[in-house]
């Protein structure tokens, strides 16, 4: 592995070395949610005992400002459930002023949408990922648990009036479920500025059966995407590894998330942070670097940026599902999806 002279770290950017550059930091601000999907917490979550809090304020505007430094131009917020933190529109506020950060987006489950969006809008967050697994509010609340369909569309509508030109919607499609409302989604963007991403469902060391029972191929998507007249685009940089199509009668777009494709890692544009300060190299297969103990004083970042650019030196090229590595040790509300 490359490890950098520490004189040399300010102008270390961050490259891999399969050359990937990384702009996109993904950064958990809590493990904590309010919703109980049945692919990530189908029993709630459990706070665990003696286990460290989440990343101050003061600990994420640090790492926010490394990884600043280091060429990281958009973060994306995400938990858990991000907007649960109290002190979430200030971590936003915060992180939207530092120097070279262009970006800041939102994944949410949508709660408090309605409510909150303008104070969202008004804290500099640039852009919104909301998940909807269905557009059936009785199959929305058997997928997450929580019957609150209804708010969250309203929150949609809500994002429009107070000036998002587009909003990012995620569903996980799985057999038995909601897979037969793969047309009615489409349907639904036909007339809507709406990004409707489909992420294949992905195995975490949470579900086994689950998976077996309701897993859906993003490949068999694709293809009838095809078949209907949608296009496959040319990636832009901010696209990452989703694939997204377009069609001419329609006003929204379909991005493709397939993490079991070939060639998905080759795109790969994101580093993570988890809510107590771990980077994560990737999704899949790995536990993650401590970056905590270098969180605690501004007089620390040389050093921070230094840790993250030598671990960064030992990201895999790809994953390993396909060699029998089952996937994600935990589920994605520790490491935000
Ligand atoms: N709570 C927020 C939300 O649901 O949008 C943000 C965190 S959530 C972990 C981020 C994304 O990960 C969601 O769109 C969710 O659907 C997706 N996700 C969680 N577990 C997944 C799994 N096992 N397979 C595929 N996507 C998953
Ligand atoms: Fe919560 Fe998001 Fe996981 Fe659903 S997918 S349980 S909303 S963290």
């Amino acid at each position: 592995m490359q490890s950098i002279p520490i004189k040399n770290v300010g102008d270390a950017r961050l490259i891999d070395a399969f050359q990937r550059t990384y702009y996109y930091l993904r950064l958990s601000i809590t493990d904590q949610c309010n919703f109980r999907c049945n692919y990530c917490l189908p029993n709630g979550y459990q706070p665990e005992a003696n286990q460290p809090h989440f990343l101050t304020l003061s600990e994420i505007t640090r790492v926010a400002q490394a990884f600043a430094n280091m060429g990281t131009e958009k973060i994306r917020l995400t938990g858990g459930e991000p907007t649960l933190r109290k002190d979430f529109l200030a971590i936003a506020e915060q992180i939207t002023q530092i120097e070279g950060i262009r970006q800041v987006a939102l994944t949410t489950n949508g709660y408090r949408m309605a409510k909150d969006v303008k104070a969202w809008k008004d804290s500099g967050i640039s852009s919104i990922n909301v998940s909807v697994d269905s557009l059936d509010p009785k199959m929305f609340h058997q997928i997450t648990g929580i019957n609150k369909f209804d708010e969250v569309m309203r929150g949609i509508e809500q994002a429009f009036e107070v000036g998002y030109q587009k909003v990012k919607v995620n569903s996980v499609l799985m057999k038995q479920l909601n897979d037969s409302e793969f047309n009615r989604f489409l349907t639904w963007v036909k007339n809507r500025p709406i990004q409707m991403r489909f992420i294949e469902l992905m195995q975490t060391g949470e579900m086994n059966s689950f998976f077996q029972r309701h897993h859906l191929s993003g490949k068999v998507l694709a293809d009838k995407l095809l078949a209907e007249g949608w296009e496959l685009q040319q990636n832009s940089l901010t696209d990452g590894p989703a694939k997204v199509f377009k069609h001419p009668d329609y006003m929204g777009e379909i991005g493709l998330i397939m993490p079991y494709e070939k060639n998905f890692c080759a795109s790969c544009n994101r580093l993570r942070v988890s809510a107590k300060g771990k980077l994560h190299l990737c999704l899949f297969g790995e536990e993650g670097i401590e970056l905590r103990d270098l969180l605690q004083s501004d007089e620390q970042q040389l050093l921070l940026q230094a840790r993250i650019f030598t671990a960064l030196q030992g990201k895999r090229e790809h994953h390993y599902l396909h060699q029998g590595d089952s996937g994600i040790r935990n589920h994605l509300a520790s490491i935000g999806g």
